[in-house]
């Protein structure tokens, strides 16, 4: 049975994969959190983990006071993270959310383990490096982001080189239908509320703006070695057929499956095997129909704004992902209407400065200066 370390274990990605990992049997060895110590205390505690992690060194501080009755080590800050992304264990799930996962994935990449990612704010600013990486050490990079894991384990069994096109498929989120004049005044609330998916405030306004099919359009690009070109994004309703690939003879192999992020991440644990799935099983006679549309990408414009960063290349990618970053934040905290997300990533796309070499100076670099230009924009 593989050893699991387990980063951003307090979220919800990260509580669903202590769940399969309990039911199936693994040995969780160490979990990182940003600040909420009350439940990774409970977690470190039922898993008996070895280490854990605090981003907040304040709360680090705390938890290591509150676990001193225990032999688990506490570390604080992004090095004590990283520090847990190559502690003893076969395999890191990061499902931290946002750039702050990237230093701890090419940790663990370095350090040798396969990385089940569901962090894909990891490929999106770092795909290069992250690609470049896991060449040298000959390690997996395992997706969990669930149109990811369908793409992947369609192309289980198809020959190299045989790939014509991804059909990425999307929900439309809560605002699916709507034009620009309905969306002026949409709340945090309305936002927030995701008809298929039951998921962590970014992704989830990410979904509301389209923004998250963006990043996904270009983690597919660093998964699969494919152009922004061959992708098609799908508005599928049901989210059911979690996304699908195109062979060169025509075929079209998709992965269909019940929304429920435990079916990826129990696939990316296991592979190449399969174990039995403990959750609710798929039944098409009671979906009935599945639909599919294109995107409307006038009115949710962060969908194209990430396929222009991609294919400018370079910076592009970090700067969009940073400016969408900062303005989620902003926008979750009642600071600037729905709308202006796009206008700011957009701002961030066309000013911040590109460069085509880079390393992970320039990514970290890049980002701040990305939302540095978001708050300078607000003038904040
Ligand atoms: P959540 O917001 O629910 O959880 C985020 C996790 O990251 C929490 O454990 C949080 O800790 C931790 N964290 C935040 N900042 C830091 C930091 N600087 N250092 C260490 N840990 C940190 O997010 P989700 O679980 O929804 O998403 C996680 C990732 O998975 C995202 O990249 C998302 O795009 C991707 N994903 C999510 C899906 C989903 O269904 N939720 C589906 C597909 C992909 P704390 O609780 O202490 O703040």
């Amino acid at each position: 049975m593989k050893s699991l370390i387990i980063l951003g274990s307090t979220g919800s990605i990260g509580t669903q994969a202590l769940e399969v990992a309990k039911r199936d049997g693994y040995k969780v060895t160490a979990l990182a959190a940003g600040s909420n110590i009350e439940l990774l205390e409970k977690q470190a505690r039922e898993f008996g983990v070895l280490a854990v992690a605090v981003f907040d060194e304040k709360a680090a501080e705390q938890l290591k006071h509150n676990l001193a009755d225990t032999e688990i080590k506490v570390l604080g800050g992004v090095e004590g993270v990283c520090k847990i992304a190559e502690y003893d264990g076969d395999i890191v799930l990061n499902a931290i959310v946002g750039i702050a996962g990237l230093r701890p994935t090419l940790t663990a990449i370095n350090a040798g383990k396969d990385i089940a990612l569901a962090n894909k704010e990891t490929l999106v600013t770092g795909g290069e490096l992250v690609n470049k990486a896991a060449r040298e050490k000959g390690v997996k990079i395992l997706p969990v982001d669930s149109e990811h894991s369908a793409i992947f384990q369609s192309l289980q069994g198809a020959p190299e080189g045989s790939l014509r096109k991804i059909l990425l498929t999307a929900s439309g989120g809560p605002f699916y239908s709507k034009t620009r004049a309905d969306l002026e005044n949409v709340t945090v609330k309305e936002a927030l509320n995701h008809p298929n998916w039951s998921m962590g405030a970014k992704i989830t306004i990410d979904s509301a703006t389209l923004m998250n099919k963006g990043l996904e359009v270009i983690e597919a690009v660093h998964l699969f070695g494919i152009s922004a070109d061959n992708i098609e994004v799908l508005v599928h309703r049901q989210s059911i057929l979690h996304s699908a690939v195109e062979l060169g003879d025509g075929a079209v192999i998709a992965q269909l499956g019940t929304p429920d992020m435990r079916l990826p991440i129990q696939y990316a644990l296991t592979y190449p095997n399969r174990s039995d799935y403990a959750f609710e099983r798929l039944s098409l006679t009671d979906i009935g129909t599945l639909t599919f549309e294109k995107p409307d990408t006038d009115t949710f414009r962060c969908l194209s704004l990430c396929i222009d960063a991609i294919n400018e290349g370079g910076l592009a990618p970090t700067a969009v992902n940073g400016a969408n970053e900062e303005a989620v934040k902003l926008f979750l905290d009642g600071k600037i209407k729905f709308l202006q997300i796009a206008d700011l990533v957009e701002k961030a796309l066309r000013n911040v400065k590109n460069k085509k070499d880079f390393d992970l100076d320039d990514i970290l670099e890049t980002d701040k200066q990305a939302r540095e230009f978001v708050r300078k924009s607000l003038d904040i």
